[in-house]
Order: C-alpha cells, then sequence, then structure tokens
C-alpha cells in the first residue's frame, strides 16, 4: 500500500513459539487459543491466504486486520477487509494497522505485522516538507502581526 511505513515484523518471534513448541516447552492449547472474536473477524473480515498452517498443517492461514487510531473513533480496535485499507488510508491522516495469522482449524493465531496507513505517508518523498510549509506560514503570520 503507497502510504505504508513504520513495519514492524514479526516473523522472528513467531518462529520463536514454533521453537518452544517443537521443544515442547510449550502446549499447542497455549498458542492455539483464538478467541471467538478473532474466528469471527478472520471468517467475516479475515484475507484468505494460500499458506497452511503451521501447527495442524490442515487449515490455509487467514488474515485479520485491525485497525487503530484517534481518528477512527468508534471503529477503532475493529477488523477490517484489505480491500477497505486503501480508502480508510486516503480518508485519514494516520492509523495503526496489526495484521494477525489465524488458523480456523486448530485456532493458531499470531501478531505477523503491525504498520501505519494514512494520507500523512504521501508526503515521504520529501519527507518534511508539509510541516515546512506550515512553519513557514506560522513564521509569516507571526511576521505580519509584528508589523500591526
Ligand atoms: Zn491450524
Amino acid at each position: 500500500m503507497r502510504t505504508q511505513r513504520q513495519v514492524v515484523d514479526y516473523s522472528l518471534q513467531k518462529r520463536a513459539v514454533l521453537r518452544e513448541l517443537l521443544a515442547g516447552r510449550v502446549g499447542t492449547y497455549d498458542v492455539c487459543d483464538a478467541s471467538p472474536y478473532l474466528k469471527n473477524a478472520a471468517r467475516f473480515h479475515g484475507e484468505p491466504t494460500d499458506r497452511r498452517c503451521p501447527i495442524c498443517r490442515s487449515e490455509n492461514l487467514t488474515l485479520v486486520h485491525y485497525i487503530y487510531g484517534d481518528e477512527l473513533k468508534q471503529s477503532a480496535g475493529q477488523a477490517r477487509t484489505l480491500t477497505e485499507l486503501p480508502v480508510l488510508a486516503m480518508t485519514l491522516r494516520e492509523f495503526q494497522v496489526f495484521v494477525v495469522e489465524v488458523c480456523l482449524g486448530c485456532d493458531w493465531n499470531h501478531l505477523v505485522e503491525q504498520y501505519l496507513l494514512g494520507r500523512d505517508g504521501l508526503a515521504g518523498d520529501n519527507d518534511g516538507a508539509g510541516e515546512q510549509d506550515v512553519a513557514a506560514e506560522g513564521a509569516g503570520r507571526r511576521r505580519r502581526e509584528a508589523q500591526r
């Protein structure tokens, strides 16, 4: 997505969890604990993938995108389909997306990544240009006020 930024990848943490599981230090009941809310979100807003679940290896994983941010008001914390995100990214300045992978077969779930979306990211090529404009405008206004 064009305005995607500050991406945090959680694949290392996920591999660590899977290692712990293989080593028998955690049980599947510890990691396969998707809540009914998460599973509903996966069913209704989830993005199907062709990647097999690392635990049961019988179902494909579904990605759920949760959105957070002050501008979202009562929608904060809700799941959105992947196709809804670019629309939101063009109407809002900034919001956080958390991507969670879920297996609807065995309830495995893990945070995949998080990132920011929103119009603020469009200034990426000339970083901070927007803020400079505002600062220049403020300085101009102050000068005009001083002349009065
Ligand atoms: Zn599974």
